[in-house]
């Protein structure tokens, strides 16, 4: 069994990327793992599950429990003062912050599947940096798997119908 983990925005065509998201829809017919790591949307468009899905299997509380856990949490002046501070420190870059909750992403699914044959990341973000993975960027997966995907799915054409 493969582990594919899909990013959505400039990577499936439905948000200008060269994957086409039938191919996606495909993949996750078949008896191998295929989950949405980058914008959420892609789970209901291919069908397949994503990061809230990761916490369940993994049992890490909902991210709005936590939210709200830490809203209602009384918070002293000397506390806020600290935050304020905090705030004047500069934000990492999206970009940054993108990468970093991607590779979080990917933990959380390789401790799902610790005995996947292979674990595939498909992403415009470079993650080839990501222990236990074999990244590709869209480019590349359209040329490697594309032909294979094609064959299977001959109707489907490389940014084409879905
Ligand atoms: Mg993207």
């Amino acid at each position: 069994m493969i582990v594919f983990a899909f990013d959505r925005d400039l990577t499936v065509d439905v948000n200008k990327g060269p994957i086409p998201l039938a191919w996606v829809r495909w993949l996750a017919s078949t008896a191998n793992e295929v989950w949405a790591v980058g914008n959420q949307r892609l789970k209901a468009e291919a069908g397949i599950p994503g990061v809230e899905e990761m916490r369940i299997r993994l049992g890490i509380p909902k991210k709005a429990a936590r939210t709200r856990a830490r809203r209602t949490r009384y918070v002293s002046s000397k506390r806020l003062k600290f935050l304020a501070q905090m705030a004047a420190i500069p934000e990492p870059d999206k970009r940054t912050w993108n990468v970093n909750s991607k590779i979080k992403r990917l933990k959380m699914l390789a401790q799902i599947f610790p005995d996947a044959e292979l674990r595939i990341v498909v992403d415009d973000y470079d993650l080839s940096h990501a222990g236990g993975w074999k990244y590709y960027t869209p480019a590349e997966f359209v040329a490697v798997w594309g032909p294979r995907i094609k064959e299977a799915l001959p109707f489907v054409a490389i940014g084409g119908a879905r």
